[in-house]
């Protein structure tokens, strides 16, 4: 394999890139000029150092000078409504619903969705992470909690997974359990919805 090849494989492996776009990718990389791959192979090297993952809802979060204890900034931000928390599949999702301005309580990240029938559910989303956050907030005045999970068969199984790892909690301290509203179309995924949708999503919630 020479190094086009490795890097086509690389990029394939992106989320929502086949080959043939991967390979568009590297012909791309290999036209511009030095300074553009410095660039580019800086920025990538920076990113694990720069980046990390907030202590409270595992969400990415660029490190400042000021962030010394591991809390993001919306976790940090005493103005939100702590009794509210959305759980999301992925940060792209968490990053959409804020662009939509019509969110104001905490969130939780996921990090994926569970398939159908999985086997191991556990291992494919941070669960014990999350059991962990809902019942420290619950004593904080956790009242409820909206699935804003993909409408597709992986976020409704995944929907109904959570209702039932939850349920002792929710049911203990008795948080209501809601989902998004259909204003999402079936199929449609959190990050390519507009704000709009997101907001009647929202309003919509059961
Ligand atoms: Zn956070």
């Amino acid at each position: 394999m020479n190094s086009i090849d490795r890097l086509i494989k690389i990029f394939s492996d992106f989320p929502g890139i086949g080959p043939k776009q991967a390979r568009r990718f590297v012909y791309f990389l290999i036209t511009r000029h030095s300074g553009y791959i410095e660039e580019f192979k800086k920025e990538i090297s920076e990113l694990r150092s720069e980046i990390e993952m907030c202590h409270e809802c595992k969400r990415y979060f660029a490190k400042h000078e000021n962030s010394t204890n591991n809390i993001c900034n919306i976790c940090s931000d005493s103005h939100r409504d702590i009794s509210q928390l959305m759980i999301v599949g992925q940060d792209v999702d968490l990053e959409n619903i804020e662009k939509s301005h019509s969110f104001d309580g905490r969130y939780f990240v996921l990090g994926g969705l569970i398939p159908i029938l999985d086997k191991t559910p556990e291992t494919k989303i941070r669960l014990k992470e999350l059991i962990s956050f809902v019942s420290r907030n619950a004593e904080k005045g956790l009242k409820e909690i909206i699935l804003g999970l993909d409408a597709n068969s992986e976020g409704e199984y995944t929907a109904e997974y959570l209702k039932k790892a939850l349920s002792p909690l929710t049911e203990k301290y008795n948080i209501k359990v809601d989902e998004l509203g259909r204003g999402l179309s079936t199929g449609a995924e959190l990050e390519y919805s507009d704000p709009e949708t997101i907001k009647n999503a929202l309003r919509n919630r059961r």
